[in-house]
């Protein structure tokens, strides 16, 4: 049985940011998934592996450019899947 874990896709909006830096700050984002990209220091994906889903970085942007998603349904195996009552991925 696949082990179960939860996934998420953190969304970064790169027309709206505005390189506050707000949202990389290991305060905002502990596991630091975000950090920045010259020569703009647009925010970017550095280690989706990490993220926990908090979505402290989705409420926090002043700019609207972060959109967190949970993944999760589509990677239960089958008997995981079975057991929560969800169809799994194929
Ligand atoms: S908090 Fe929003 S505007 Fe600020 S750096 Fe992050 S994505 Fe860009
Ligand atoms: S949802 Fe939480 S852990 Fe994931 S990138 Fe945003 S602040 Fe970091």
């Amino acid at each position: 049985m696949d082990k179960l874990k939860r996934q998420f896709t953190v969304e970064i909006n790169e027309a709206r940011c505005r390189s506050c830096a707000v949202c990389w700050d290991a305060q905002v984002c502990e596991p630091q998934v975000l950090s920045w990209q010259p020569p703009f220091n647009k925010a970017i994906v550095v280690d989706i592996d990490a993220c926990t889903g908090c979505r402290h970085c989705e409420w926090l942007c002043p700019d609207w450019a972060i959109v967190v998603r949970d993944v999760a349904p589509t990677l239960m195996s089958q008997a995981g899947a079975a057991a929560s009552g969800l169809e799994a991925a194929p």
